[in-house]
């Protein structure tokens, strides 16, 4: 497909009013879709904790994330962080639980000018209701890191190795939010530094995987 094609593609998806799977007139990825997704098998473990993907393979969703993140789509965190409600009603149904997303490096952010993965997620949380608390405070960046777009997987481990820190402990339990896992290397060492904290993470909602 030619990038003109792809970018009309993606502008269809941004102003559909159907859903992707089902064709039910609703939100890009409707409410009980995204229920029956996360009823599908895991997409698998991580350090002993259930990873859940909103969305199937679908190609264009994932280009969708990447002008969310670098693209400047700023408008795209509404639809993503309705998918993202769904999925932490679904993982949480009656307790309150604790929200943060994988942190995004400081350099990241500058030259992003903003931190899209943290807005979609806390706005996920407020429109989630009460017993969903965003608290990313319990998972800081430990130390600088570099940019990962550019690194290797091995190159990306290292990087990512004792990358973050928990610096408290809470009695509630933690979802651990991401738009993309892509090796799962930053998803693992978030993982681990909360469980080397003493911190109980319930499971991980990413909107895609690549
Ligand atoms: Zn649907």
């Amino acid at each position: 497909m030619s990038l003109f094609n792809q970018l009309i593609e993606l502008q269809n998806l941004l102003i559909q009013n159907y859903c992707s799977y089902c064709g039910k007139i609703d939100e890009i990825i409707c409410d009980s879709c995204i229920k029956s997704l996360l009823k599908s098998p895991k997409v698998g473990f991580i350090n002993n904790v259930p990873v859940y993907c909103l969305t199937e393979n679908v190609e264009i969703f994932k280009q969708l994330i990447i002008e969310h993140k670098d693209g400047g789509y700023h408008k795209l965190s509404i639809p993503f962080a309705k998918m993202l409600v769904q999925g932490l009603k679904t993982l949480s149904p009656k307790k309150q639980i604790n929200v943060l997303n994988v942190p995004t490096a400081a350099n990241t952010i500058k030259k992003r000018g903003l931190d899209p993965v943290a807005i979609m997620t806390k706005n996920a949380c407020i429109q989630a209701g009460k017993r969903f608390m965003y608290t990313p405070e319990f998972l800081i960046n430990a130390k600088s890191r570099i940019d990962q777009a550019q690194l290797n997987f091995e190159e990306r481990r290292l990087n990512l190795q004792e990358a973050f820190n928990s610096p408290e402990k809470s009695s509630k339990n933690f979802v651990i939010v991401d738009d993309v896992i892509t090796t799962g290397s930053s998803m693992s060492s978030s993982i681990l530094a909360m469980q080397e904290r003493g911190n109980h993470v319930k499971a991980c909602l990413v909107l895609a995987l690549t």
